[in-house]
């Protein structure tokens, strides 16, 4: 199945190989805000997060590139493990488990839908929320990857065109990361602060952010550009 153009709109089609791309375009987003990442931490925590996600994201840019996979469950399992053996910090097994989830509900296929991408972002996000027992507006990564995830889920089933799919998801995803700022964190280790974590923008809702940007405006190009 290719991507084609009807009424004017991209029908987004994922492939593994273009999985692939969006991801080391997510590490390369880690990358370039590594000290942007690492200030946030030093703020409300112990300034490491920039540290630890350029390390982890060098892991597995090393572990699939060039290496050729014909199924998600097969790239997101060597994601998730060269995330959660190298990060370090909590953020390593928490985002470890949302790509590890991710995979878990793509299969072993070797290209998704929207749709289909949309349900394993949710069920990444279920994977985030059950292994750090966080919600809402707890100050962290899913202040960003929840409200990403609703509105990606509900643009598909109100049949929104895709590439405004990926648009509004992200729109809001950025409205999270920035109400961060205003919230006393419940959870990690900002939250050991209480009130003085007011005032500063969680690093991981940042990173969050940065991962997905990156990897939403990977797929757009990857189809548009075709
Ligand atoms: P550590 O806090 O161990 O130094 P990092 O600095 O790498 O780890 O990551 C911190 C980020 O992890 C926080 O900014 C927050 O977004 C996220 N985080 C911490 N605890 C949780 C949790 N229970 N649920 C979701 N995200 C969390
Ligand atoms: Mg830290």
């Amino acid at each position: 199945m290719h991507p084609c153009i009807e009424m004017g709109d991209v029908i987004l089609v994922i492939s593994v190989e273009n999985f692939i791309k969006s991801l080391l375009s997510s590490a390369n987003a880690v990358f370039a805000s590594k000290d942007m990442l690492t200030e946030l931490d030093a703020a409300i925590g112990d300034g490491d997060h920039g540290i630890n996600l350029d390390r982890g994201f060098k892991t597995v840019k090393e572990k699939i590139e060039g290496k050729s996979y014909t199924a998600f469950s097969e790239l997101l399992q060597d994601v998730a493990k060269a995330l959660l053996f190298s990060v370090g910090g909590a953020s390593g097994p928490l985002y470890g488990q949302f790509f590890l989830k991710m995979g878990m509900k793509l299969g072993s296929k070797p290209e998704a839908t929207l749709e289909e991408f949309a349900n394993a972002v949710a069920a990444g996000v279920g994977g985030v929320k059950s292994i750090g027992k966080g919600e809402r507006f707890d100050k962290t990564m899913l202040d960003v990857l929840i409200p990403f995830s609703e509105v990606l889920n509900a643009c598909i089933v109100e049949k929104v065109p895709h590439a405004e799919c990926l648009k509004r998801s992200l729109k809001a995803a950025r409205e999270g990361r920035d109400e961060t700022i205003n919230l006393i964190a419940r959870k990690g280790r900002a939250s050991y602060l209480g009130k003085r974590s007011l005032g500063h923008m969680d690093p991981g809702a940042a990173s969050s952010f940065l991962i997905l940007e990156a990897m939403c405006q990977a797929l757009l190009s990857v189809e548009t550009d075709r």
